[in-house]
């Protein structure tokens, strides 16, 4: 059990009158018990219960030292058990992440906790996992650190006739040689034409000459993510898309500039939009700035047109502008940033100069 955490939570939700609150997000469960497996956390009074079945038992018992570990069986439901917690606490108003729980979990709860009130929680377990302790910030370097290592293995791989599957194969695959205990996301590798989808899914489109190829892959470590992008040019680069990777690390790295305590999240994002509505490219840039990085591979803090996020040292955001020219090509650039008391540290400082392999 994270009794730090946990009380910070509980502190939270006081001021919306809950005294207890049940969560079902993996990742908020793991923030504040460290059990990793399938079920519910019932907080209440300082304390924490992991609401499981068989399968995690030992697990929870492990992984979350401190806090009460409970069993379904004989067809008692997670709710049921998480509803006579509450109950035998006395709980009048209990906080719930209106978000995840599905609508059946939500019935089961009303109908097993029969008197108690149920409120979306206002100050979400995602608020205060914005701000990353010194053991979650070693955690994601060294995803970063895998992942960056990564990056310098593939350009070896990287030549005309690989398809952009078997680059994605051959990424994933370094990670978990270099040690991570998978990746944080689906890897992303988009070659010439398909570089303008942000999320394309790697194919069996093979790599050409004269083709920009973009990457965007993380490592997972200890459950914390990485987020790398970067775009290669394999043969010699035409004058757009010279032009294009010049005006995407030039954002990136003015928007970089901007990242510090107190900085909003639009006003960063802002940055990076201004800048390539200069070059001419007011529309090709469709997606947020940044987002946070964590357990979670997107999280808060947000960089975006409409966040009203304001950074704050121990904030782990990733800075990604990119173009995005229809059946022509695409490039993005991220890192992850830590922002630090005086500014902001790149977690993946990979090289940004434009590769031509
Ligand atoms: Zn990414
Ligand atoms: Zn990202």
């Amino acid at each position: 059990m994270k009794k730090e955490r946990i009380n910070a939570f509980l502190r939270a939700l006081e001021k919306q009158g809950a005294e207890a609150a049940v969560l079902a997000k993996p990742s908020n469960v793991r923030w504040l018990s460290g059990f990793t497996g399938e079920g519910l956390l019932v907080v209440v009074a300082g304390a924490a219960s992991v609401v499981t079945d068989f399968r995690y038992v030992e697990a929870a018992q492990r992984e979350a030292p401190g806090c009460a570990v409970r069993s379904i069986s004989g067809g008692v439901t997670h709710e049921a058990i998480a509803a006579e917690l509450l109950k035998a606490a006395g709980v009048k108003t209990a906080a719930f992440e209106d978000d995840v729980l599905t609508v059946r979990q939500m019935q089961r709860l009303e109908q097993a906790a029969e008197g108690i009130h149920f409120a979306p929680a206002k100050t979400r377990p995602e608020a205060l996992r914005a701000v990353k302790d010194q053991e979650e910030i070693d955690a994601i370097e060294r995803a970063c650190a895998i992942t960056c290592a990564a990056f310098e293995r593939i350009l070896a791989v990287i030549r005309p006739g690989v398809t952009e599957r078997a680059v994605a194969f051959a990424l994933e695959n370094e990670m978990r040689a270099l040690g991570a205990e998978g990746t944080a996301f689906p890897t992303i590798v988009a070659a010439g034409a398909n570089g303008s989808l942000p999320h394309a899914v790697p194919g069996d489109t093979a790599i050409a000459s004269g083709m920009l190829v973009t990457m965007d892959f993380g490592a997972r470590v200890d459950g914390y993510c990485a987020d790398l992008t970067r775009t290669v040019a394999v043969g010699q680069p035409d004058a757009l898309q010279r032009r294009v990777y010049d005006a995407v690390l030039e954002a990136h790295l003015r928007a970089m500039d901007a990242i510090a305590p107190g900085a909003c999240g639009r006003d960063v994002d802002a940055i990076a939009r201004a800048y390539f509505k200069t070059c001419g490219w007011e529309t090709e840039f469709g997606h947020s700035l940044g987002h946070g990085v964590g357990l979670d591979i997107h999280e808060e803090p947000r960089l975006s047109m409409r966040s009203t996020d304001v950074l704050e040292a121990g904030n782990v955001v990733t800075d990604e502008p990119g173009i995005y020219l229809p059946g022509q090509c695409g490039c993005r650039i991220e890192d992850s940033v830590l922002v630090t008391r005086d500014g902001c540290r790149s977690l993946t400082p990979a090289a940004k100069e434009l590769i031509i392999l």
